[in-house]
């Protein structure tokens, strides 16, 4: 459509085509966590959800370093402070919040196992939360672009639900979710694109899932650091969870579990 959605959409799909997977060492309980998942296939945990958890995955981190914005600004620590605000704001209305990085990776270089995007998928299945923000930042476009799924939504009792589908059970709440969000951020007069883009691991994410990506306020690349401008956007999702955790629903009947993602072709399992 316009020039800031192309490219943001472009940067999107490069992180769906792990041109900019995220490696990203972490907290020791979340590299115990890392751990559990590499060393075994990821497989779907049974619901239900918790109402007062979020889940907040700052996306990239350490040697990843996401889009570069300027010489001095990073995606990596944009995404890292939008998620701190949140995080301090919901946990003063009640929610637990679950980070899937509280640093930048690149103070734990020594990390034996760094963050995959299926380790990170893994952290906010085993969260259980009533919703999950992946968190991006972008200097294309100004406002927020928030995506969900290009899943389409299937019947929950289909058999063969897959690790790398598992969103379509929840894509029908997502997008009640992404319509709340864009309705208390227009309220916050904050540009808003809302649009679909199987951003992984939003299609692993057994929740309802948003990708949330910032873009600057105005024509201003800068913003995007800017205290106060994170603060607002992040006041305005933060009271949008508010409304959602008494309006999340998990789906009726859940699809067969487990499941494991889908070996490589000619790789034997
Ligand atoms: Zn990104």
């Amino acid at each position: 459509m316009n020039l800031a959605k192309k490219s943001a959409t472009a940067c999107l799909l490069a992180i769906a085509t792990h041109l900019c997977s995220a490696q990203t060492p972490t907290t020791p309980a979340q590299i115990s966590a890392a751990q559990k998942s590499t060393a075994a296939t990821p497989t779907l945990p049974a619901s239900p959800f918790n109402r007062t958890t979020v889940l907040l995955d700052p996306a990239h981190g350490g040697s990843d370093s996401g889009s570069r914005i300027s010489d001095s600004i990073l995606e990596k620590d944009i995404t890292l402070a939008l998620a701190f605000k949140l995080r301090s704001l919901l946990a003063a209305r009640g929610f637990t919040v679950v980070m899937t990085r509280d640093s930048d990776a690149a103070t734990q270089a020594d990390t034996p196992n760094p963050l995959t995007l299926d380790d990170r998928a893994g952290i906010a299945n085993r969260a259980h939360p009533a919703a999950c923000l992946l968190l991006h930042a972008t200097a294309a476009g100004n406002g927020v672009h928030i995506y969900r799924s290009e899943l389409e939504p299937i019947p929950n009792e289909v058999n063969g639900t897959s690790w790398l589908t598992a969103q379509a059970a929840w894509v029908t709440q997502s997008e009640k979710l992404q319509k709340l969000l864009g309705q208390a951020l227009t309220r916050a007069r904050v540009p808003l694109v809302l649009s679909r883009a199987s951003v992984r691991p939003v299609d692993s994410l057994t929740c309802p899932a948003l990708v949330v990506e910032l873009a600057p306020k105005g024509s201003d690349s800068s913003s995007l650091t800017n205290e106060s401008y994170q603060q607002h956007v992040a006041g305005a999702i933060a009271a949008a969870l508010v409304f959602w955790q008494n309006q999340a629903q998990p789906p009726v009947r859940l699809a067969p579990l487990p499941t494991t993602p889908t070996p490589k072709k000619g790789v034997q399992p």
